[in-house]
């Protein structure tokens, strides 16, 4: 029986299973960490690639099954708990991990951001997602959807949105279309930052209002004159500034606070 407070929609089309761990591609030795395997899935074909496997799943009753599919392999580690908390640099301990899940999608925007943190420790990241989380972060100045998660997920890393997956591949089936997203953490930014707090500070007061113009939306954190002596029009909206823009912008308001 699916927990719908756990977001537990179960992969049951092994088109979608194999077109998944394609697109992954684990090799022999690899670490592999798979956010809520659930009943196992995708974890399977990941597994038979020979390579390092760790899990988090925060269902109690899920972590039997798992033992019982999966318990005899030594490639194999379950770790019972919530990913949101979880420590992925203690895990990785040196080595760079890649990340897999299809994610529940009631926490997956704050575990995106969670993980971005430990970009370092990351080779690359495979998420099935709300379709509409995808178009997010892969969203471009202009558009709808740009926003903070967008920008921060671009800064850190190159995103490709792979393909779309429809409800009928889950059992249950979720209301919304999904797509699967492949991160790919950069080894320096390449538009990096002074201070990346002070990037996110930026972002979230620029977008607080989406329509009104930045020298509004700013106001509390840098003034007009300020944004303008970078060559950026105060007078534009939030959504048609680049990433190197806000970067820009952060790094003013750290050279002002000095
Ligand atoms: N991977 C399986 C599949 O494709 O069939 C299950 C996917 S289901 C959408 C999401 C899984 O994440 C569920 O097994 C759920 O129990 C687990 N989960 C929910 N919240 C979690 C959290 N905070 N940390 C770790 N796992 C979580």
């Amino acid at each position: 029986q699916a927990r719908k407070r756990f977001g537990q929609n179960f992969l049951n089309d092994q088109g979608i299973i194999r077109r998944i761990v394609r697109a992954v591609s684990p090799l022999e030795n690899q670490r592999v960490l798979e956010i809520g395997p659930g009943q196992g899935a995708i974890t399977e074909s990941i597994l038979a690639s020979g390579c390092q496997l760790d899990v988090i799943e925060l269902d109690r009753d899920l972590i039997p099954i798992l033992e019982g599919k999966f318990g005899g392999e030594t490639n194999f580690r379950i770790h019972q708990g919530d990913a949101l908390k979880f420590d992925f640099t203690a895990l990785a301990a040196g080595d760079k991990l890649r990340v897999v899940g299809n994610l529940p999608y009631n926490i997956s925007t704050p575990l995106i951001f969670h993980l971005l943190t430990a970009h370092n420790c990351i080779a690359d990241m495979h998420f099935m997602l709300q379709k509409e989380v995808v178009d997010r972060l892969a969203a471009q100045p202009g558009s709808k959807t740009y926003g903070r998660l967008g920008i921060m997920a671009q800064y850190f890393c190159e995103v490709e949105s792979l393909f779309d997956v429809p409800p009928e591949a889950f059992t249950p089936r979720p209301k919304v279309q999904s797509a699967i997203v492949r991160l790919t953490p950069y080894e320096t930014p390449p538009c990096p930052a002074n201070n990346v707090e002070t990037l996110q500070t930026v972002l979230r007061s620029a977008f607080n209002q989406r329509r009104k113009t930045l020298r509004n939306t700013l106001k509390a954190v840098i003034d007009s004159e300020a944004i303008e002596s970078l060559g950026i029009d105060s007078g534009l909206r939030p959504e048609q500034l680049g990433l190197a823009d806000y970067v820009a912008i952060a790094n003013a308001v750290d050279s002002n606070s000095e």
